[in-house]
């Protein structure tokens, strides 16, 4: 995989589909099934395949597509009025069916200090009904190991599991054979999940052992404590912003360029030590 073949982000396609279903996968991982005959033609590119999801907010009485012009698509979607602008929010594809023109989403299930389920899409995931209309703005993957990695090291948290899986599911069909690591770091070991994923790829399974401590710091942990770095090889590094960017900064003081070193914060807690939620 290489950037080259990296579907062009400069004229993002938007795409309309309904919701067919909305199931606990695991413990803590909904997944929604949407569909649509739109959805026949999204370019699936396997791996991390990412979209900008839209859905309506409670208070609105139906969903408005935002009207996206290429790269500047968040203008006219900022500019739509609050009762009609819609809720959007990034998200992976877990899987898709080209027919009957299917796409799965897996979302996160995750609770705030009272226990209720917190986060705009989680909220959405779980109360959602089939036939609710939805958008999806297609946006590429980020995903870019050189041609020439000897191996690929991936270490998420739970957000980044759709992405792990999907990569590990491409890597599978990629005749090159190279030395693959996963760290996935889960909420609890009923979170695991299998994956389809190249012959001799070692997945370390971390699930937390406290149900406070703030995701991805567990992975953080065992990517500091138990990885030897391989400087010819390519990393990935997903969750939350903690994890992406000591995970980076950890592995290029290792010896990995930074040109081989995929990350990104998926989204940011506010509980770490010294915030002052
Ligand atoms: C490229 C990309 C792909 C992504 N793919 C997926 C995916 O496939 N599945 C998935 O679940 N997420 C995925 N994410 C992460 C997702 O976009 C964020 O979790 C996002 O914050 C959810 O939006 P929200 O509006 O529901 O919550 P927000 O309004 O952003 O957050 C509400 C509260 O929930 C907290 N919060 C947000 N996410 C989490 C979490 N995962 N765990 C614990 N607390 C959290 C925030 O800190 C905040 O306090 C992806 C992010 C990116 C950038």
């Amino acid at each position: 995989m290489s950037s080259s073949e990296r579907p062009s982000r400069r004229d993002p396609r938007l795409f309309r589909a309904t919701v067919a279903s909305s199931t606990r996968l695991t413990p803590n991982m909904q997944r929604v099934t949407v569909r649509g005959d739109d959805l026949r033609a999204f370019p699936w590119r396997g791996y991390d395949h990412w979209f900008r999801l839209f859905f309506r907010y409670p208070h609105q009485d139906r969903f408005h597509a935002p009207e996206v012009q290429a790269e500047t698509w968040w203008k006219p979607y900022l500019a739509m009025p609050d009762e009609v602008r819609p809720y959007c929010a990034n998200y992976t594809v877990a899987d898709f069916r080209a027919e009957p023109g299917e796409l799965d989403i897996d979302v996160v299930v995750h609770r705030g200090a009272d226990g209720q389920i917190e986060g705009g899409v989680a909220v959405w995931a779980c109360a959602v009904e089939a036939g609710e209309e939805m958008a999806l703005l297609d946006q590429g993957l980020l995903y870019d190991a050189p041609a020439d990695a000897r191996s690929v090291l991936l270490v998420a948290d739970e957000s980044g599991l759709p992405a792990v899986a999907g990569i590990l599911r491409s890597l599978a069909g990629d005749p090159a054979p190279r030395a693959v690591r996963v760290l996935q770091e889960v909420p609890t070991d009923a979170d695991r999940r299998d994956l389809t994923a190249p012959p001799g790829t070692r997945v370390d399974w971390i699930p937390r052992a406290d149900p406070h401590a703030v995701p991805g710091t567990a992975a953080l942990a065992a990517l500091r404590a138990h990885v030897d770095v391989d400087p010819h090889g390519y990393a990935f590094v997903v969750g939350e912003q903690l994890l992406a960017a000591e995970g980076r900064r950890h592995l290029h003081r290792a010896g990995l360029p930074k040109d081989r070193i995929t990350f990104s914060g998926f989204w940011k807690s506010d509980r770490h030590a010294g915030s002052r939620s």
